[in-house]
């Protein structure tokens, strides 16, 4: 059973790091990040989730709010 419970943690843990995109240039974990902003929009303001892709190339202004 021991050779079993190896390969069961083996592929969880390559199927795990599937999920993840490292960046080319900083080569750090792009981070999905959701952002809730409102932007106008001609006929009003809407609400808008977006999903923001945070590395070490662009954290510092996306915690600064300016990419808002
Ligand atoms: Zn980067």
């Amino acid at each position: 059973m021991g050779k079993v419970k190896s390969f069961t943690a083996k592929l969880a843990h390559e199927t795990s790091n599937e999920g993840k995109i490292i960046c080319p240039v900083c080569n750090t974990e792009i981070k999905r990040v959701k952002l809730i902003t409102n932007k106008k929009k001609t006929g009003g303001w809407s609400p808008l989730n977006e999903y923001a892709k945070i590395c070490k190339c662009n954290e510092a202004e996306i915690l600064a709010g300016k990419n808002l």
